[in-house]
């Protein structure tokens, strides 16, 4: 591991992030509409889809991703132009794209389908020459693929992250130990990695509202408000986190995400053991979400009262994080597998075959209803991160008082691994 030690190794981490990628994509490949404000939606039936992307102009009318196309167009009155998402083709475009990177370096680590952490620590061993290698790649990916990336260059991978966000589109910004006080400590608390709603509303409850007043807050007082997270975030506000860029091909040290349970009586019938998967399933969730990553493959693991274990599998079509596809395959994995000779001790749901690039579907996926699933689930994470876990509960379990007290996240439950960034 190499960690930010003055004096001993310093890194030069890259984070590449391809700009409005899918519209950039269509106009790409549909010189037409290149002038043309621009939407990409989910479905081409129902015209009634939302936003999934949109292209500069698109912006400048205030045009968000998550809008309705209805709304896109009382906000664009003049000319909107709408286009299907094309899934396979962003994959295979942000495959070209990436194949570039791995020209620079064996440590190419993805973060969704458009963006990048590229460690050129082999290549290069100063800011100067790191801008120049960042320039040279900008312009390829622009002479050879048609598209602008924005680049952020630094010593670790949040200030590298934060750096693609700083110029865009098309442009390389460096953030050096030497000017990120200067650079990163004036931007607003929550363009800092990690910092979600619920965070955000902490850190501003106790005045701190930017990256340096999270840095002069101190790692004791971060801690007392945010737990283990303040450390974290110290260490981010600071530059002194060190994860390392991933290895290609070195897949994450995460194999598998889960939670189980031991209730707090036996179960005896399915509509009690679907009301815990669900709970289970939603913890998993909301855990894959948090560190980005999707599943192809759901296991629910049982034990009877006979303290008999079983475990069983199943292979998705297409990866997931949703509770909602989670729950579902787990139920019907309990459903074919059991016969209720006894009552049920515990319960366990895992998903495993874990990637960082999620839209593998294909179009005949109903890629608009994952969104807004996908949508949903989240504002149900970003309430419960803010007023605790019980402000949203599922309606079947609300109908039982022993389940009613279920917390998937209370400190009984072991939501493994923890960890993924650091
Ligand atoms: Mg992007």
């Amino acid at each position: 591991m190499f960690c930010m030690i003055v004096g001993v190794v310093m890194r030069i981490i890259f984070h590449s992030d391809l700009n409005n990628f899918y519209a950039s994509v269509e106009c790409l490949y549909n010189p037409s509409i290149r002038n043309d404000a621009v939407v990409v939606v989910g479905d081409a039936e129902k015209r009634h889809g939302i936003v999934l992307a949109k292209n500069g102009l698109a912006k400048k009318y205030g045009i968000k991703t998550g809008d309705t196309i209805w709304e896109a167009q009382q906000k664009c009155p003049t000319k909107l132009t709408k286009v299907v998402a094309r899934f396979d083709l962003y994959r295979k475009v942000s495959k070209i794209v990436k194949d570039i990177y791995r020209e620079y370096s064996d440590r190419v680590e993805s973060f969704g389908i458009d963006e990048a952490w590229i460690d050129v620590s082999e290549r290069v061993s100063n800011f100067e020459d790191a801008y120049n290698l960042a320039e040279e790649i900008r312009k390829r990916i622009i002479t050879e693929v048609g598209l602008t990336v924005s680049i952020g260059v630094s010593f670790n991978k949040i200030f590298a992250k934060l750096g693609s966000d700083l110029k865009k589109p098309n442009a390389v910004s460096v953030i050096t130990p030497t000017n990120f006080k200067q650079v990163v400590w004036p931007l607003k608390c929550e363009d800092l990695l990690m910092v979600g709603h619920s965070t955000k509303a902490k850190l501003i409850k106790n005045n701190i509202k930017t990256i340096g007043d999270i840095a002069r807050a101190g790692k004791n007082f971060l801690k007392q408000i945010l737990g283990k997270n303040g450390e974290k975030l110290f260490d981010f506000a600071t530059g002194k986190e060190c994860s390392e860029v991933q290895k290609v091909g070195q897949h994450d040290e995460i194999k598998s995400i889960g939670n189980s349970t031991t209730c707090a009586r036996n179960l005896t019938n399915i509509n009690e053991v679907r009301a815990v998967l669900y709970v289970l399933a939603e913890s998993v969730a909301n855990r894959m979400r948090e560190v980005n990553l999707w599943a192809s493959c759901v296991a629910v693991s049982f034990k009877t009262e006979q303290l008999e274990t079983f475990e069983r599998q199943q292979k998705l079509d297409y990866p997931t994080n949703l509770a909602e596809v989670i729950g579902h395959v787990a139920l019907d994995l309990f459903k074919c597998n059991y016969n209720w000779e006894y009552q049920i001790r515990s319960l366990g749901v895992r998903v495993l075959n874990l990637c960082d690039e999620p839209l593998q579907y294909n179009i005949f996926n109903d890629a608009q209803t994952i969104l807004k699933k996908d949508k949903l689930e989240r504002i149900v994470d970003s309430l419960r991160g803010r007023f605790g876990y019980g402000v949203i509960r599922r309606a079947c379990i609300l109908k039982d008082d022993m389940l009613v007290d279920l917390n998937p996240q209370d400190a009984s439950h072991k939501i493994h691994p923890k960890s993924f960034i650091y």
